[in-house]
């Protein structure tokens, strides 16, 4: 199973992911995930992208295009793929059909995660991340069992640099202008399910297994 999410920052997909990634039992791959452990890493390119993530702004196509190609080169990838936040513009999405042509792979379904701008402001500054092992919580919604700490590792929890106010309204702005024409890319592929993230975190998980399945007579 090939899937990719895709949607506004801060609508689930990151919680999303973990329950699809258990379901068919393939590999989650985020892009953003993957960013922020080379910012822990002390490889230049780990700077240049600390310096695109902590403005709100995309990390360069190229960059990203070779991390998921090297990603894509290890061996958990050949039953298949989840990617969470990848790709991002249209430029991407070329790119990706590209790498899946020449390993005679399709993708088979791209599941669009919608959510409304007010929504989205207010997840954002509620979540809070593990900065040891990325696990997303929420101060409302998703509260660790311990609070402040991670629930896998006791690690402090912490708001992410890019999840500050200013910061989050120009990840939107970015979001409307290069990855909605990504939605209307893999809409003309007839790739592309729809689902509302509005409700609870099962309520959205149960929608999604539903599109997919219609789409790809896959449970
Ligand atoms: P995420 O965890 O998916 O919200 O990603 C965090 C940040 O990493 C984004 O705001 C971007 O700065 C960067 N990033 C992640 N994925 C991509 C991508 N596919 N293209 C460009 N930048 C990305
Ligand atoms: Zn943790």
């Amino acid at each position: 199973m090939r899937i990719i999410l895709i949607g506004p920052p801060g609508v689930g997909k990151g919680t999303e992911a973990e329950l699809l990634k258990e379901h068919y039992q393939i590999p989650h791959i985020s892009t953003g995930q993957i960013f922020r452990s080379l910012t822990q890493t002390d490889k230049p390119v780990g700077k240049i992208i600390h310096n695109f993530i902590s403005r709100g702004e995309f990390v360069p196509d190229d960059v990203t295009n070779d991390v998921v190609a090297y990603r894509l080169m290890e061996k958990d990838c050949e039953k298949g793929f989840l990617f969470d936040g990848y790709p991002r513009t249209v430029f991407q999405a070329e790119a990706l059909d590209n790498m899946l042509k020449e390993k005679g792979q399709k993708l088979d379904v791209v599941v669009f995660i919608n959510g409304k701008d007010d929504e989205i402001v207010e997840r954002l500054s509620g979540r809070r991340v593990c900065p040891v092992c990325g696990a997303t919580y929420h101060l409302l919604n998703k509260k660790p069992k311990v609070e402040g700490l991670c629930d896998f590792d006791g690690a402090k929890i912490i708001q992410r640099e890019d999840d500050m106010p200013e910061t989050v309204l120009k990840r939107l702005t970015i979001y409307r202008n290069q990855t909605e024409p990504v939605i209307e890319y893999y809409k003309e592929k007839g790739l592309l399910v729809e689902v509302d993230g509005a409700g609870t975190i099962m309520g959205t998980h149960q929608s999604v297994l539903k599109v997919i399945g219609e789409l790809s007579d896959i449970d």
